[in-house]
């Protein structure tokens, strides 16, 4: 039996990935130190004989005596609330907790996987995101605590594959929703899904007009195993591709959920990124992935569709309520 160590394996993404590697035969050693994540995210598996949590903080040297086949690096905290809030842990949980989980690796000579971010393109001049473009990111802004790390670990990443020969997969992960994400992180889905839910006024930062393009989490986590399976060792985004505004993502949510909220507008944050949208030609070429899943604000969407997208929403309520 593989074996795999993941970190950040009581976060949204990673329990996910968890769930999914137990179910494709492998033993998971999950490591989180639950700053963000949450145990119930994992409790369910509490009696599988194919898991074994490990609350442990990845700044710290991680040791497992087992023969391990892959290490996953998820560990981080990933909405701006978040990382805002633990703005030093974040920039240890990727840079030191990164190089932590890459030495694991080497130990084992196993394949890495590092979970990176479609924030190393900053507020981008390029639309959509290719992986080849460098990106806008302000090094010192508020949004750097997480950019600037994730820039830093996947050079790092590169450079343990260059100069080790370890091998590795680097997964630019776009805005991300579905189930276990969680209610109060400040992300937009899940905070305009509440607030609509509770007939409460929509909090659109600036003037909503800036984009975003959002994938379900079952669509990331295929991708990510295609990923995990090929021998592509260099950057590439997994999203969804279906761009919309702000604003769109409002009036559907209030329409969907028959709300009575209005909208109202705030300032936009320093550093806001105005449009977000990943080209996916490497990631079909490579990995033959693209997403199934739509969120459907868009009327040209098929029904079936659309009625998958309504689904998962209110997957999300349910689990918010
Ligand atoms: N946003 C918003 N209202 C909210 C929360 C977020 O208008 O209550 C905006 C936010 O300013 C950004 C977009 O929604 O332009 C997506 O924000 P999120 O935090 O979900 O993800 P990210 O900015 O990291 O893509």
């Amino acid at each position: 039996m593989k074996k795999i160590v993941i970190t950040g394996a009581a976060g949204f993404i990673g329990s996910n990935l968890v769930d999914r590697l137990i179910n494709e035969g492998f033993f998971v050693y999950g490591i989180d130190n639950l700053i963000t994540g949450s145990l119930d995210n994992i409790s369910h598996l509490n009696s599988n004989n194919n898991f074994d949590f490990i609350n442990h903080d990845v700044t710290k040297y991680i040791d497992i005596k087992d023969k391990i086949d892959y290490v996953f690096h998820f560990a981080s905290p990933a909405s701006p609330i978040d990382y805002l809030k633990y703005p030093i842990q974040t920039l240890k949980a990727n840079a030191i907790g990164g190089h932590n989980a890459l030495g694991l690796a080497k130990k084992n000579n196993a394949k890495f996987i590092l979970a990176s971010t479609s924030e190393v393109y900053g507020d981008p001049l390029e639309h959509p995101q290719k992986e080849s473009y460098f990106g806008n990111v302000n090094p010192i802004g508020p949004r750097s605590i997480y950019d600037e790390a994730k820039r830093f670990i996947e050079s790092m990443t590169i450079s343990y594959h260059v100069y080790h020969k370890l091998r590795v997969s680097i997964v630019r992960i776009f805005n991300t929703y579905g189930p276990r994400m969680k209610i109060d992180d400040g992300r937009v889905l899940p905070t305009f899904i509440k607030q609509a839910a509770s007939n409460k006024n929509l909090t659109v930062n600036g003037d909503g007009t800036q984009t975003r393009s959002f994938c379900y989490i079952d669509d990331l986590v295929n991708g990510i195993i295609q990923l995990m399976n090929s021998e592509y060792s260099y950057p590439i985004n997994i999203g969804n591709d279906d761009e919309v505004t702000i604003n769109e993502i409002a009036s559907t949510l209030i329409s969907i959920l028959n709300s009575e909220s209005k909208i109202i507008y705030n300032e936009l944050p320093e550093d806001d990124p105005l449009k977000r949208k990943p080209d996916l030609t490497l990631a079909k070429k490579i990995l033959n992935w693209t997403p199934k899943i739509y969120i459907c604000v868009k009327r040209k969407i098929w029904r079936k569709k659309k009625r998958i997208a309504i689904f998962n929403f209110y997957l999300l309520i349910k689990k918010i309520n």
